[in-house]
């Protein structure tokens, strides 16, 4: 069992989207990442094409019936789960476990784990194997 050195937790994370929809087609337009200001990230600035919509979507807005509408900034938040930090018992190097759908892991030294920190034997995956340790299929 290798050492825990970080338990898993949740983080609190959130996302902001800057929203234009085309007057005529509410529910269909652009969508951009911003921060909680509604000043574009620079991701995004860093974007020719989204920039290109953003200049086109500012310049609707300006004119009085323009094909897009202003819907401001939406913040999403969610949680997102961290998985436990360990030390690997056969390398010392620290690497987080897996969970869900892809709950073994292996270290860079060729040792794996499952998602608890156990060590599991090289062949784990091999079914055939699994006879010499008194286990059938
Ligand atoms: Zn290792």
């Amino acid at each position: 069992m290798a050492d825990i050195i970080k338990e898993s937790h949740h983080v609190n994370e959130s996302e902001s989207f800057l929203n234009f929809d085309y007057r005529n087609m509410p529910g269909a337009g652009f969508s951009f990442d911003c921060n909680e200001d509604g000043s574009l990230t620079k991701e995004t600035l860093a974007k020719p094409d989204a920039m290109r919509n953003y200049a086109y979507c500012l310049e609707e807005c300006k004119k009085e019936n323009g094909e897009v509408v202003a819907l401001g900034v939406k913040t999403r938040n969610y949680r997102n789960f961290v998985p436990a930090v360990i030390k690997c018992s056969k390398c010392t190097k620290e690497h987080h476990l897996g969970y869900g759908r892809y709950p073994d892991t292996q270290c860079s030294c060729g040792q794996n784990y499952n998602a608890f920190g156990q060590e599991l034997r090289d062949n784990y995956q091999d079914r055939s194997s699994y006879a010499e340790y008194g286990e059938t299929w």
